[in-house]
């Protein structure tokens, strides 16, 4: 049985016969955001933190990933809004400071995704559930996922990947880690 996600992308495209035509398709880089692409902190110290720390590696390896034909989705599980260690307002305010900081290195992301929920409400969007996935994918129906990927630190994102079965890349994570998103570049740009 096709699994459902690629029956979904399926679907949508037949919506877009002209792309379809000129094969305008995307790829992805879909990538989780606390320990991937910037710093993380245990719970309850984020309500401290106003601006991203950028991780090693991450603003490189997102330019050349860019340089490399991917668009960039963000991915985040934010049960820290919905378990009251953040307000809608501190990560609204966060996010506007991640992406002034993208802007100035020449970082144009195509999206972000968040699940706002606690892990108590059993949402499908919190990885490792595919919601976050599902919701990208039908934004942007011509996300390719048979060429786009996955990259995060956590189990939750190896596991949201497999249930969504795109290529992962796991940061200190998984049987193949990488350490950090620089590594990718040479990983992806064999796949053009
Ligand atoms: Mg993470
Ligand atoms: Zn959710």
């Amino acid at each position: 049985m096709m699994n459902p996600l690629y029956a979904l992308c399926v679907r949508l495209r037949r919506k877009s016969a002209v792309e379809r035509i000129t094969g305008n398709f995307m790829k992805i880089a879909f990538l989780d955001r606390d320990g991937t692409v910037v710093r993380d902190y245990p719970d309850q110290d984020w309500a401290n933190i106003k601006s991203p720390e950028f991780l090693t590696g991450s603003i490189n390896g997102m330019q050349d990933l860019i340089k490399n034909g991917f668009e960039i989705i963000i991915v985040t599980n934010q049960y820290l809004i919905g378990e009251g260690f953040i307000t809608i307002e501190q990560y609204e305010a966060f996010t506007e400071e991640f992406l002034k900081i993208l802007e100035a290195n020449h970082i144009k992301i195509l999206d972000i995704f968040f699940c706002p929920h606690s892990r108590k409400e059993r949402c499908c969007c919190r990885k490792p559930e595919i919601g976050l996935i599902e919701q990208a994918v039908n934004k942007y129906p011509d996300i390719d996922l048979s060429s786009s990927f996955f990259c995060g630190d956590s189990i939750c994102d190896m596991e949201c990947a497999e249930n969504a079965k795109i290529k992962f890349y796991g940061i200190h994570v998984g049987s193949d880690p990488i350490s950090n998103l620089s590594d990718l570049a040479d990983i992806v740009s064999g796949q053009r």
